[in-house]
């Protein structure tokens, strides 16, 4: 049974993905959900159509007839991928990423860095794997076991969690696969496992985790773990 997707990106984001201004490494966290969201898929759809209306509105009304219009959407609808530029290059098919003795399958957005490298960090029940993505942020996999909490943080920047198996669940919701989270420097949050299922995430981060409580000298491995 597929899991619903309950948090997206919203409109916004996706608009600049379908133009391709978003940065690099939040179009792969947008392009990572819309692997895993058919409803976000039909929106970059509809979104690439109205582009398309609209460079037709702008562009002189002598170089464009009908048939230039119909030509132009049948091109936008015939693009087998909502990003050519990006995603022409990754594989086929679902990509595994290894984890002692566990298999989890990722978005195809990411197969061409997990395939790079997963080498894995791990400081308690937490690992993560950095990738080799990073333009202005640190983007990693991200996994946490079972029943484990991630201490009280703010963000100094933008953090970005795509849930990819298990779930998340912190003060404001609970997070399934699919599910996008987007914090600021706004936003103080404790995320933490279910007592019985562990969890892997893709995390886009622009500045380390800032942790409100422990103790510093715990607390700076973990920091280190996350940027
Ligand atoms: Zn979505």
């Amino acid at each position: 049974m597929t899991h619903a997707v309950k948090y997206h990106p919203g409109i916004p984001l996706l608009e600049q993905y379908v133009e391709g201004t978003l940065e690099a490494d939040v179009a792969l966290a947008v392009s990572a959900h819309i692997d895993l969201c058919p409803h976000c898929q039909q929106l970059c759809l509809d979104l690439s159509a109205e582009q398309g209306l609209m460079l037709e509105k702008s562009a002189p009304a002598a170089e464009l007839d009908a048939t230039d219009l119909d030509q132009m959407l049948a091109d936008i609808m015939a693009q087998p991928q909502w990003n050519g530029r990006e995603l022409n290059t990754q594989p086929q098919g679902p990509v595994q990423v290894q984890l002692k003795d566990k298999t989890f399958t990722v978005p195809r957005a990411l197969a061409r860095l997990v395939e790079q490298q997963t080498k894995w960090t791990q400081l308690g029940s937490i690992a993560n794997a950095k990738l080799p993505a990073g333009d202005k942020r640190h983007v990693s996999l991200l996994y946490i076991d079972k029943d484990t909490a991630i201490p009280q943080h703010t963000h100094k920047g933008l953090e970005i969690t795509l849930v990819l198996s298990g779930r998340i669940v912190d003060e404001k919701g609970s997070y399934g696969v699919g599910d996008i989270l987007i914090n600021t420097p706004d936003d103080t949050h404790t995320p933490r496992t279910l007592p019985d299922e562990d969890c892997l995430c893709l995390s886009v981060l622009s500045a380390p985790l800032q942790f409100n409580k422990g103790i510093t000298r715990l607390l700076n491995p973990l920091q280190h773990l996350f940027y």
